[in-house]
This record gives structure tokens, C-alpha cells and sequence, in this order.
């Protein structure tokens, strides 16, 4: 067993890295406040090949394995949570594409997106359908040689600049998951409406948005497999996409405990430096301790993704553990503050912010729990 990175994988990681401190950290905090939309750091990052990482070279993308682009995002979140909410939209929108598409279809969509910047969202939860995605109610129907679509999306990451959505709806809401299927969309096709940006507690920088469909046309040639595969493609996105969003997680923790470790040394009380304190000096412990058990998780998970065996038990794990313990984190790192945490002129609270949404979307915490409890009891 070989824990250490291949040197494409370290350059890759200081790339990421130094865009994220350099471009990405400065203006986080400016972006999060104003709810500014970082269109232009994220054409930059995509101009430095760090965005769409799940493309294949077959099609212009960089072949990228998942354990290369769970370390991309995680040097990304470092910079910025919110950020790269809206930076791994993109690969959780491409994704279906290509676990799904056909050669043709591939072609038609992936390839634009390493042409030119682009921007795509996944379109799966709906205002009354969240965790239980597979009742969606979203209407798929045949209008000879079109498809018709009906619905109303809720919480779509990057909606109000996207270019392309993957949409999934029912084509028989009494078949359940047998009745989805996945439709790639033009958002600029006549009846597809953009609900406001929502105003969020995190990740404000990310647009966010619900989405009407009022009976789009869709051409027949843009369903990704046939009517009935969408559970299984979203199904399998998911798998590859957890690590990804787990990654995210993690790097928000790391900065999380870099700012603990170098903010304990500097402020004194009691005559010494509070990382003098043992009772600091035990969450830090703990910070470092489920940074690395996350890191670990999170590799393997991706890792068993590049091998082709099913992962879906271990990037729940994956998901789950690294989501939670950026919420304990980064709750760590303002307590570890004190007073000045708790305040806007100091990066931990955006943090602690930012943390929360990561144990909401793809799949809650509570959801991930019944996945693994789902795999270790069949
Ligand atoms: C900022 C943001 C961005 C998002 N981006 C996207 C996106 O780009 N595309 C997209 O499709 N979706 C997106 N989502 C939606 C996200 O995936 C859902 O919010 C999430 O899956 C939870 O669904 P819900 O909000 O309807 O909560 P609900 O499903 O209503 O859950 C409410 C609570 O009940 C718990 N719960 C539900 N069922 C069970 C159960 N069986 N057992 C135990 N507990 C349960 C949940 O864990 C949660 O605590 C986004 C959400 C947010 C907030």
C-alpha cells in the first residue's frame, strides 16, 4: 500500500492550491457578503484546467481519476466552500453525461465545456421531494418527436448562469424509480423559468435558485439512456460525486484547524499562549485527527471509484464523516477564537457557516446514515 501522492497528483494539488490562496481566499469573504457570483474566478480556474474534472480525454477533458479531482477540491474548498459549490455543480451536471450518455451525446455536450467556460446544473430536488428524491413528480412527456416537460425544480446550484441542466423527472409518477429519466435542457428553451437567488446562511457566493418548467420542448435525441434509467444514473452520479462534495468538506476543516493552530499561538491569556492550554490543545487533537481519518476516507472512496467497484457504502462513510466533522471543526475554530470568532472580521465564522450545508446537500447526514445501514444489512 502507497499513501503518497504521484507528482502529477502534487502538482496538481499545489496548483489548486496556490489559485486557491491567491485568487480564491482574498475575496471570499467580499463575495460571501455581497452574494457576488465568482463567475470570473471560475472561468479562471476552469482556464487553468481545474473545473470539469470528470470529462474524458476522448471528448477534451483531461482524464482525470477521481482520487485527482477529490484533490482538487479539496485545495479548492480551502480558498472557499461556497466557491466550489458552484465549481463541483458542474462535474455533479457533466457526470450523468458521462456515466449515461451516448458516444453522440457526449460529444454534443461534454465537449463544448472544454472549449469554451461553461456553466451546467443538476436538476433532482424538487419543493415537496428532497431526500426522497425517487417520488419527484417532475412530468416527462412523449409529444411524438419531442419530449414534454413539466415541474418545478428547488435549491438548483448555478441555475441563474447556467448554460446546460441535466433534469430528471417521472415519465410515470406510480412507477417510482422505475419512472425516471434524465433529460439534458437548454435553459434558454421558451418556458423554463428562474425562481429568485435564494438568500442563504453559507455558501452565498454559490447561485441558488427553484426552476419552472412549464412544458418545455426537449429534443428526443437529449434523453441520457432510455425512458427508466434516471434512478440508476443519479444513482451512480451520486457515488462518484460524494467524495468529491466530501472533499469539499475537508478542505474547509484543514483551513479550519490551520487558522486554530496559528490563531492559539498568537493569542495570550493567562500570561501564555492559549495553545498552551490544554483544553485547547485537545480540540486541536481532534481537528487533526478527523482531517486525517476524513482525508482517508475520502481517497479510498475515490479510489474505489477509479477501480470500478462500488463505493456506495464507503463514500456514504465518506460523505457523512467528513461533513460532520467540518461542522465540529469549525464550531472548534470559533470556540478556539473566542469572542473574535464570532465576529465577521475573522474568516471562522464564514466556516462554520459554510460547514452546515455540507451536511444537507447530496444526500443529508441522516440520509447517508441509512445508505451504509442499507449495505451493511443486505
Ligand atoms: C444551497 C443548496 C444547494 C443545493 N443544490 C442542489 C442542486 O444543485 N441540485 C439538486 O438537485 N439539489 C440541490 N440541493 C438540494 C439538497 O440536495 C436537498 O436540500 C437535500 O437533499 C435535502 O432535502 P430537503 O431539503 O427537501 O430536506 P428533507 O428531505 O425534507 O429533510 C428534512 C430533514 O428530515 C430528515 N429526513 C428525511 N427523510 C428521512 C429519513 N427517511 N430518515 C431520517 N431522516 C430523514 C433529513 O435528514 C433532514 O434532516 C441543494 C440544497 C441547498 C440547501
Amino acid at each position: 500500500m502507497d499513501f503518497s501522492l504521484s507528482p502529477e497528483q502534487n502538482e496538481i494539488r499545489e496548483l489548486a492550491l496556490k489559485f486557491a490562496r491567491n485568487e480564491m481566499l482574498p475575496r471570499a469573504q467580499e463575495y460571501d457578503e455581497a452574494g457576488t457570483f465568482p463567475r470570473e474566478i471560475f472561468q479562471k480556474a476552469w482556464e487553468l484546467g481545474l473545473i470539469n474534472t470528470c470529462i474524458p480525454s476522448a471528448f477534451g477533458g483531461s482524464d482525470f481519476s477521481s482520487v485527482d479531482s477529490v484533490i482538487i477540491s479539496e485545495a479548492l474548498a480551502y480558498g472557499c466552500m461556497g466557491m466550489n459549490t458552484s465549481f463541483m455543480a458542474n462535474d455533479l451536471a457533466l457526470l450523468p453525461i458521462v456515466i449515461g450518455g451516448s458516444e453522440a451525446q457526449k460529444k454534443t455536450f461534454l465537449t463544448p465545456f472544454t472549449k469554451e467556460f461553461r456553466i451546467a446544473s443538476f436538476c433532482l430536488t424538487e419543493p415537496g421531494n428532497g431526500s426522497d428524491a425517487g417520488g419527484i413528480r417532475t412530468q416527462i412527456k412523449d409529444g411524438g418527436d419531442h419530449w414534454l416537460l413539466t415541474g418545478e425544480k428547488m435549491w438548483i446550484t448555478n441555475a441563474g448562469y447556467a448554460d446546460l441542466f441535466v433534469v430528471y423527472g417521472t415519465i410515470d409518477p406510480t412507477l417510482k424509480h422505475k419512472g425516471i429519466s434524465a433529460l439534458v435542457v437548454d435553459p434558454k428553451s421558451p418556458g423554463v423559468e428562474l425562481g429568485k437567488k435564494e438568500d442563504k446562511m453559507g455558501h452565498r457566493s454559490s447561485d441558488t435558485r427553484a426552476v419552472r418548467f412549464n412544458s418545455v420542448r426537449v429534443p428526443k435525441e437529449n434523453m441520457l439512456g432510455n425512458p427508466g434509467d434516471g434512478w440508476g444514473i443519479a444513482m451512480s452520479t451520486l457515488d462518484h460525486s460524494r467524495p468529491l462534495v466530501a472533499s469539499s468538506a475537508l478542505g474547509g476543516a484543514q483551513r479550519a484547524l490551520d487558522l486554530s493552530v496559528q490563531y492559539s499561538k498568537e493569542r495570550t491569556q493567562f500570561g501564555v499562549p492559549i495553545a498552551k492550554h490544554q483544553a485547547i490543545q485537545f480540540m486541536i487533537a481532534e481537528m487533526g485527527m478527523k482531517v486525517e481519518a476524513a482525508r482517508l476516507l475520502i481517497y479510498k472512496a475515490a479510489w474505489l471509484c477509479d477501480q470500478g467497484i462500488r463505493n456506495t457504502e464507503i463514500a456514504s462513510y465518506a460523505k457523512a464523516f467528513a461533513s460532520d466533522s467540518c461542522m465540529q471543526i469549525t464550531t472548534d475554530a470559533v470556540q478556539i477564537y473566542g469572542g473574535y470568532g464570532y465576529s465577521k472580521e475573522y474568516p471562522v465564522e464564514k466556516l462554520m457557516r459554510d460547514a452546515k450545508l455540507i451536511q444537507i446537500y447530496e444526500g443529508t447526514s441522516q440520509i447517508q446514515r441509512l445508505v451504509m445501514a442499507r449495505e451493511l444489512l443486505k
